[in-house]
């Protein structure tokens, strides 16, 4: 997989991506550098630029309200448990949610709210070439789901 200068110039950006573990930091250059080169540099070069970090807490995609204006992808720790196909399809899940406008979402609660703008992102990701591990990262969550749901009943 060849990176474009532009990824590792951000991933190398110790106060723009703040994500230490290695294997959510390998996802994030996978889908970065699998972006069309438009996407991803509007994403890392754009008016709002992104800042991408890592938290124990809050997942999901938060667009803070500064004047200048910039973009926050928080990232849970959590992540690192799910194989990488799966981050992968995760982190484009997200960043599709970005390069289409949207603000405030997370993949906690997928499917509950805004189902539309759930549908648009996994759909830009897919044109993205990103089927597979999003599919992947969308049936484990399925499945946690009715395994819950099991257990409520039983
Ligand atoms: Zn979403």
């Amino acid at each position: 997989m060849k990176s474009l200068p532009s990824v590792r110039h951000f991933l190398s950006d110790k106060e723009r991506c703040r994500v230490s573990d290695r294997r959510i930091r390998r996802a994030l250059e996978e889908v970065l550098s699998r972006l069309p080169e438009v996407v991803s540099q509007a994403l890392l070069n754009g008016e709002r630029p992104l800042y991408i970090v890592q938290s124990s807490r809050i997942g999901g995609v938060v667009t803070l309200g500064f004047p200048s204006g910039l973009t926050l992808l928080t990232l849970n720790e959590a992540l690192k448990e799910r194989p990488l196909g799966q981050i992968v399809g995760i982190v484009a899940h997200e960043l599709a949610h970005l390069a289409l406008g949207h603000r405030f979402v997370s993949w906690e609660g997928k499917r509950k709210l805004r189902l539309r703008g759930e549908y648009e992102a996994d759909a830009l990701a897919c044109q993205w070439g990103f089927q597979g591990e999003l599919m992947a990262a969308l049936l484990t969550g399925v499945e946690e789901e009715a395994s819950r749901r099991r257990e409520r009943v039983s």
